[in-house]
């Protein structure tokens, strides 16, 4: 296992939650070329891993990246097909900020070349590890549960239109899990009134939810996009210890509810 390039916690109950974007590390050889602002990895999807750290318990498997997204976007397609045609989205390896500015100084951001190296170096371990992984507890359970675990900042006008919903669940429209599993995450969502949400709305599930997911054969991939002020302060990126026990318990609902 490449423990330099990411983490990998085994369970045993059919869940298998994917972090790809929790990494903040940059190798110097990148961080040396990068804008001041991007120093401070800002697209990050913070603490996630600590926010799911519950579900061990629950017996799910975590997979957790090391490296920032700025060094290459593990929820993408490796030959960067756009996720959202026609809409601002950010590559394979992102020249540009969820604010619309450059993530390198000028004249460093990398060539094809490197966009390739970095897709061997990074972007094939992870895959490698969430393949096998999926493969391991659908082969004891016969089915598997791929749950994409992400967050982003609540107001992002290069990315979309006014404040995003607390919980954005996508589904790939409905092609990437079960309807039935589908209905009974929605009915979970509904039976509650803390937090407001959406399904398949802007975020309708990245690369890993539509590539990994395969109702038929027994893999229901589902993403949860968050928002990240109900867990902590957008402007700083700190965890708030409040507003996450306060999130948790119905994290905890929705993972139960996908387990058997
Ligand atoms: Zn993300």
């Amino acid at each position: 296992m490449p423990t330099d390039i990411l983490r990998l916690h085994r369970g045993d109950a059919p869940l298998l939650i994917s972090i790809p974007h929790n990494g903040t590390e940059l190798p110097e050889g990148i961080a040396a070329r990068l804008a001041p602002e991007a120093h401070r990895v800002p697209d990050t999807d913070w603490h996630l891993d600590r926010l799911y750290a519950f579900a061990s318990e629950l017996g799910a498997s975590m997979l957790v990246p090391r490296h920032s997204r700025y060094v290459i976007d593990l929820n993408r397609a490796e030959d960067d097909a756009s996720l959202y045609p026609g809409q601002n989205t950010t590559g394979l390896c992102p020249a540009v900020r969820f604010d619309g500015e450059p993530v390198y100084l000028p004249g460093q951001a990398p060539g094809p070349d490197e966009v390739a190296e970095r897709v061997e170096t990074y972007w094939r371990p992870y895959h490698r590890a969430l393949a096998e992984e999926l493969e391991r507890l659908h082969a004891a359970h016969g089915r598997v549960v791929l749950w994409e675990a992400h967050s982003i900042r609540g107001t992002l006008p290069f990315l979309f239109e006014g404040r995003l919903p607390d919980l954005n669940l996508g589904t790939a429209g409905g092609a990437s899990c079960a309807p039935a599993l589908q209905a009974r995450l929605e009915a979970a969502l509904a039976a509650q009134d803390g937090y407001d949400f959406v399904v398949n709305g802007r975020f309708k599930g990245g690369y890993i939810t539509r590539h990994y997911g395969d109702p038929a054969r027994g893999i229901d991939a589902v993403q949860l996009e968050i928002s990240q002020r109900v867990y902590m302060d957008e402007d700083s990126f700190a965890w708030r210890e409040d507003r996450a026990a306060r999130l948790q318990p119905l994290l905890r609902r929705l993972l139960t509810t996908v387990l058997p």
